[in-house]
């Protein structure tokens, strides 16, 4: 059963599309199980009702037309309660309905189990038989792994239209829209096309693309064989002494599959019907890799991977030659498996609509970056058919963390009206600017921004930011080569100082590890987040941490606007250790004659450790600085990238909003400023809880600036405490939200928080 399970599983992840994926398992598993019939059905929620969509051993001519409300029949009761129903004898069964088009007279024995995606019933799967007899345990549990497999491919094909068009040719069908879900990212909303990008040299990921010029692409596609050719016949010779005959005949076998027609026929073949070299070659090689993972023999079935081994040689190739710089359109959203902030830094701004990312959430660094931009960003949008949508109209609602492939005019209409509204409310709130941040009540607020990034500074400059509150010093070290030397440091920090002076300017010290790596400073873990990260990897390499330190420091000589703040503090000693090698900069460069004046110094609050050891860190440091990202991500043992979980990655969390309220009553008690410099302090609604709390300054974004300084000057200070009074009874992140959001509608204030005004 295990093994015939493992192949139709493997059918199922290689079909063209749900259509063929739906009726290789009805064949297989009435094959498989013995049984007289296997339906699948699907819920079709714009009609309220289950339709048969494939089926072996019922009336063909049923598919498409039987179709089952949602109240009635027996499918209907596998959906509803989400769970098998295995029954000996259907026709018995108060719930059965009888459909006569479908010829199912003669069946009793009736195993349906539900096909779930992400707690969602999408369809059900049945098998009957005549015998009237209940279905084995084994039997349930065979087709409830089937089911789980499918319920991929469904949620694919509903995001990607495919089940909206499949419904469509049924007369039944009314005009429904259904979004693709993900997480706010961003705020904002786009239209624009999407611009498909993926990791070079990665043929999975590789998009289907329409050309024009076939002949250019054919072409490209031979060199690219060519190329490959030579290089394994290089090898192989080179190889010839030193290898067994036996391997180096694998050699001989890749020739043979680059001169063989199959994969130069097919690719060609796939080229001509319109789609670029590089998803041609995709398309044909994972069909060939299929087929021979599909083999009986172990050994036949293992050459699969060789398969893709060419493949990748030859993509490598197609990508080298075939380089052309990539054309953005006019209004790019940029769409991908894993974005990477390079990816995104690479789009000029102003063609930069939206980003909509299948993995990470709203603290990966790709949506700080959009955040960073002004521009809206989905993220974990794990249902994203990522191959087949490059180059279509797309709405992204960074808000709801909505996301429309291809919607249909109404839609459009709607979001372009939300569009507008979007940007009167933005030219509104640019006029706050030059107003402080003081509540009705006479509590003023300074907000700051977060930077990193050069080109980044303006945007904060003309935000009317206070200063900058967080300034992450990792991202120069990340677009570059190698560490950047105390001069090249001295210059960038020298820039954000100068730019900002009066105003105070926080540098953070280097703050890698987790998701932030090094191109030259590899770091393997199997768990980065928990591992070699921030004041670790510095205090391990005093000589990267005093270099920066320095640079820092005289980067502020006559300006005198900098302090110092310490990412990943978790215990006293590292603050302890981290100040005496501020200290040691400090004491050379006084020794050196240059006039440096001591920055203050703060740390990070972002480690669950750090939050009871409060008092302790308050006594050593000028000031907190709360890093909520990283904080919930470790209360809540959330990796903060990781979609599957990101749902319950909330820093609304009643167990993150206590720890914040705990911080800053520390900070109080000792006399020192605290801020927020996570996500959090560029959420209208967690803002009102922050000043309830007493927080002394925020600092977020430059596109969340304005924004939260509505907030703040709509508001009294004592709302806001009688706003945390109540929360801090609530139990989870779900009623904390929506008591939130509904007191910002009350107030008028929904614009903040959803699209439109
Ligand atoms: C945080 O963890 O909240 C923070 C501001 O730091 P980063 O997002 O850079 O980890
Ligand atoms: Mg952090």
């Amino acid at each position: 059963m295990l093994e015939i399970l493992r192949q139709i599983v493997q059918a199922v992840n290689n079909a063209r599309n749900l259509d063929q994926a739906l009726s290789i398992i009805v064949t297989r598993v009435k094959e498989a199980m013995s049984v007289d019939v296997c339906s699948i059905y699907l819920c079709d929620e714009g009609q309220q009702q289950h339709v048969l969509m494939a089926t072996e051993g019922l009336n063909p001519e049923s598919v498409g037309n039987v179709r089952l409300d949602f109240d009635k029949g027996l499918v209907s009761l596998v959906a509803t309660r989400a769970e098998p129903v295995n029954l000996g004898n259907a026709p018995l069964h108060p719930r059965y309905e009888y459909f006569p088009q479908s010829g199912e007279e003669n069946f009793h024995g009736f195993l349906g189990v539900p096909i779930i995606h992400h707690r969602k019933v999408l369809g059900v799967l049945v098998v009957q038989s005549k015998t009237p007899e209940q279905f084995s345990e084994d039997s349930v549990t065979f087709l409830i792994t089937i089911a789980s497999q499918l319920a991929g491919a469904m949620a694919h094909a509903a995001a990607s239209g495919e089940i909206d068009r499949i419904l469509e040719q049924n007369e039944h069908y009314i005009d429904h829209v259904k979004p693709l879900s993900g997480l706010p990212g961003a705020p904002g909303v786009a239209m624009g096309t999407t611009l498909v990008v993926y990791p070079l040299a990665d043929l999975k990921a590789i998009p289907d693309r329409k050309v024009e010029h076939i002949e250019a692409e054919i072409e490209a596609f031979n060199l690219a064989i060519e190329r490959v050719r030579e290089e394994i016949t290089k090898i192989s010779s080179r190889l010839a002494d030193v290898l067994p005959a036996e391997d180096g005949a694998l050699f001989d076998a890749y020739l043979l599959m680059l001169d063989g027609e199959s994969l130069s026929g097919e690719t060609i073949g796939h080229i001509r019907g319109g789609n670029w070299a590089a998803g041609s070659l995709r398309q044909t090689i994972l069909d060939h890799v299929k087929l021979f993972k599909d083999m009986n023999d172990p050994y036949l079935s293992e050459r699969a991977d060789d398969i893709y081994d060419l493949g990748l040689r030859i993509l490598a190739y197609l990508q080298s030659e075939n380089f052309k710089p990539v054309e953005y359109p006019q209004e790019t959203i940029l769409v991908g498996e894993q974005i990477s902030a390079s990816m995104l830094a690479e789009v000029p701004v102003s063609k930069l609509k939206g980003v909509v990312s299948s993995s990470g959430s709203r603290t990966s660094h790709v949506a700080i970056l959009a955040r960073a931009l002004g521009v809206p960003a989905i993220m974990g949008a794990k249902d994203l058919p990522v191959s087949r949508i490059d180059g279509q109209l797309m709405i992204a609602d960074g808000y709801s963390g909505r996301v429309y492939v291809s919607p249909p005019p109404a839609v459009r209409l709607e979001y372009a009206r939300l569009a507008e509204e979007e940007a009167e409310l933005s030219s509104e709130l640019m006029a706050l600017r030059d107003q402080p941040a003081t509540t009705k009540d006479g509590v003023h607020i300074p907000l700051y921004a977060n930077t990193g990034l050069v080109s980044d500074i303006t945007p904060s400059l003309h935000s009317g930011a206070d200063g900058i509150g967080l300034y992450r010093t990792e991202f120069p070290f990340m677009v570059r080569q190698q560490f950047p030397g105390e001069d090249e440091q001295y210059q960038i920090y020298r820039e954000v100082l100068w730019a900002f002076a009066p105003r105070p300017v926080t540098l953070r010290t280097l703050d890698v590890g987790g998701d932030k790596a090094l191109p030259y400073f590899p770091i393997h873990e199997e768990n980065p987040f928990l591992g070699w990260r921030g004041i670790r990897i510095t205090l391990d390499h005093p000589e990267i941490f005093l270099v920066q330190a320095r640079a820092m420091m005289r980067a502020s000589v006559g300006l005198d606007n900098l302090s110092i703040l310490l990412p990943m503090i978790s215990t006293v000693p590292e603050l302890v250790e981290a100040k005496i090698l501020l200290q040691r900069a400090y004491d050379e460069l006084v020794e050196e004659g240059i006039n440096v004046n001591k920055p203050r110094t703060g740390v990070m609050i972002e480690v669950p450790s750090a939050v009871y050891q409060a008092d302790s860190l308050a006594k050593r440091v000028d000031f907190f600085s709360i890093g909520t990202n990283d904080l919930t991500q470790y209360l809540l043992a959330v990796d903060r990238n990781n979609a599957n979980v990101a749902e319950l990655y909330d820093s609304l969390h009643p167990a993150v909003v206590h720890a914040i309220y705990q911080t800053i009553k520390s900070a109080k008690a000792h006399h020192i400023p605290v801020s927020v410099c996570g996500e959090m302090a560029g959420d209208p609604a967690a803002v009102l809880l922050l000043i309830g709390m007493g927080i002394d300054s925020l600092s977020m974004s430059a596109s969340s600036l304005t924004r939260v300084k509505w907030v703040i000057r709509n508001s009294t200070n004592k709302h806001a405490q009688e706003l945390l009074d109540e929360v801090l009874k609530m139990e989870d992140a779900e009623t904390i939200r929506h008591y939130l959001n509904s007191r910002f509608e009350m107030a008028g204030m929904g614009g903040l928080i959803r699209a439109g005004k």
